[in-house]
């Protein structure tokens, strides 16, 4: 719960669980009403599309990413060169989103 939607489009973030653990990848579209995430790269499924040319009757296969839940998946800090809780600091300018571990602010 803690770090739900802390995490943003166009974040970095690390898998840290399931088959695609380990694999980093860019957000690139998240639903909050399923608390998933989009992550380009992450976790490939196969579909199989129909051609749009009708003379074609085989199906073609594309490789899509499908959304997984946003608890398996971590900001990832390139300071700490991990996978990192996201925390929030107040300064003069604003509220910023920083690396728990090494403080330093995500933009
Ligand atoms: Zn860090």
């Amino acid at each position: 719960m803690e770090n739900k939607f802390k995490i943003k489009k166009g974040d970095e973030v690390i898998v840290i669980s399931g088959k695609d653990k380990g694999k980093k990848g860019i957000v690139s579209k998240i639903i909050k009403k399923k608390d998933r995430v989009l992550i380009e790269g992450v976790n490939i499924v196969k579909k199989h599309k129909r051609s749009p040319n009708p003379e074609n009757k085989k199906p073609s296969i594309v490789e899509e990413s499908a959304p997984i839940h946003i608890s398996n998946v971590m900001y990832f800090c390139p300071k700490c060169n991990k996978g990192v809780k996201i925390g929030y600091k107040i300064t003069e300018e604003g509220k910023f989103r920083v690396c728990k571990k090494c403080e330093t602010i995500i933009k």
